[in-house]
């Protein structure tokens, strides 16, 4: 029992079956049975203690395991690993501490009141994760389903690198069931379909639920980009998803210091066998240091996810009523097209907002006029983060492309930090001022 606990852990496989906080000592909490407080509560305390590991110094915090290899006592202890009879770090891309860590956490959160175990396997980036989750579940001859808006890396990926390898791929608005329904029908040999919500940068939301009941009645898989929402505000595994994907470098770590990705799945054998052994196959690993700081960052994940929102939501209100900008898209507002489908399947609305300026020339005079926030692309970090999705993260893509989701050179994306939302609507309404 010993042994298997230990295994558990280091592959990142969180199993909670009657408790919450399951880690080396035991169980830590029990579910409340519904309440909001308490699941704010426990989710918190899930974050800081899940997946924890104490080094045999004593030392409170793990430490960072710095080590590309890793010493067998003797020849003995060589053939027990091998027979299976001991398990043992071998060999940094196959497996690190604090790289299990951080899986064990993820997984936890990912996985949060759910009865069945959740594992998780760590990248050295979301694009890494994000291939790895397709390239597990489809192969040469399949087909893979997506909707139309994705970040732009991911987008590239769909449309020009997987082809080269005969997966072929399709794209519905939206997923939405009648059309991904016809899509289905006419690719019957879909293996995936694809979800980004809230997706980049439009901030357009997908109804996951609905998407996994028609996916599955075709018998494929669905896969959920969960980078904007976190596990936090959203939990795709518990409607339903077979696989989430993350940019860990994002709000899971918070503080901009990583590059790094997260597979999650509820088939503890996908992460061991299928797409999450990609990690040691392909060698997308992450440094031990990037998964302490990313373990660090998650801590305060739901902390930091409450100001995050909070923010939003006073600067998307003065947004949307501002006279010099066009539209304010965060899901969290009345008026976003799909805000009902975001109030049923999150906790809260997120800190993603996309305005419309109207053209390049006003983009580029607001971004100018910001004093406070900085232009930058990556987002979920503690600081406000603005930038031009054309010009940047979806640049790749022609502007035929962009126009057809609704990417236009007016087009400003803001990740909306947690500093004092009064300094954030300072800065906004001066840059807005001088349109
Ligand atoms: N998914 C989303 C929604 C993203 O925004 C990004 C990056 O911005 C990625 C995946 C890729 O993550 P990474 O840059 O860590 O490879």
């Amino acid at each position: 029992m010993a042994l298997q606990r230990s295994l558990l852990v280091r592959r990142g496989i969180y199993h909670a079956p009657s408790c919450i906080g399951l880690h080396a000592s035991g169980c830590l909490t029990t579910m409340s049975g519904g309440n909001e407080d308490d699941w704010e509560r426990e989710i918190s305390t899930e974050a800081v203690h899940a997946g924890e590991m104490h080094d045999p110094s004593g030392s409170h915090i793990d430490p960072v395991h710095m080590t590309s290899t890793y010493v067998f006592e003797d020849s003995e202890a060589i053939r027990s690993w091998g027979s299976g009879e001991t398990d043992a770090h071998v060999y940094s891309r196959v497996g690190n501490p604090n790289r299990e860590a951080l899986a064990s956490k993820l997984a936890a959160l990912e996985g949060f009141g759910m009865e069945e175990p959740v594992a998780a396997e760590i990248f050295g980036s979301g694009m890494g994760a994000v291939s790895a989750s397709l390239l597990g579940l489809a192969g040469a001859g399949d087909h893979i389903i997506a909707q139309s808006v994705l970040y732009g890396t991911t987008n590239h990926l769909v449309n020009e690198v997987l082809p080269k390898y005969d997966i072929s791929t399709s794209r519905v608005p939206l997923l939405e069931a009648s059309l991904l329904e016809a899509e289905l029908a006419s690719n019957p040999n879909t293996k995936v379909v694809y979800v980004e919500t809230p997706a980049n940068p439009t901030m357009s939301v997908v109804d996951i639920a609905r998407t996994v009941e028609v996916a599955h009645s075709h018998g494929a898989s669905v896969v959920v980009d969960n980078t904007f929402a976190t596990p936090v505000l959203q939990r795709p595994l518990s409607l339903g998803a077979d696989v989430v994907v993350h940019s860990t470098t994002k709000f899971i770590n918070g503080h901009g210091t990583v590059i790094g990705g997260a597979l999650v799945s509820r088939d503890p054998d996908f992460i061991e066998n299928g797409g999450g052994a990609l990690v040691r196959y392909m060698g997308a690993v992450p440094s031990p240091l990037d998964c302490w700081l990313t373990s660090i960052g998650l801590k305060t994940l739901p902390l930091r996810m409450r100001e995050h929102c909070a923010n939003a939501r006073a600067l998307a209100e003065l947004l949307e009523s501002h006279p010099n900008v066009k539209t304010t898209y965060w899901p969290g507002l009345e008026s976003h097209p799909q805000h009902e489908i975001a109030s049923r399947q999150m906790e809260d609305f997120g800190a993603m907002i996309s305005i419309e300026l109207g053209d390049f020339e006003s983009a580029s005079r607001f971004m100018d006029g910001l004093s406070m926030s900085s232009l930058a692309v990556s987002l979920g970090n503690v600081d406000t983060l603005v930038q031009h999705p054309a010009s940047m993260t979806h640049r790749l893509m022609t502007p035929e492309d962009r126009e057809a989701v609704g990417i236009t050179d007016g087009m400003v994306r803001i990740s909306v930090g947690i500093e004092a939302s009064e300094d954030i609507i300072t800065d906004f309404q001066r840059a807005l001022s001088g349109l």
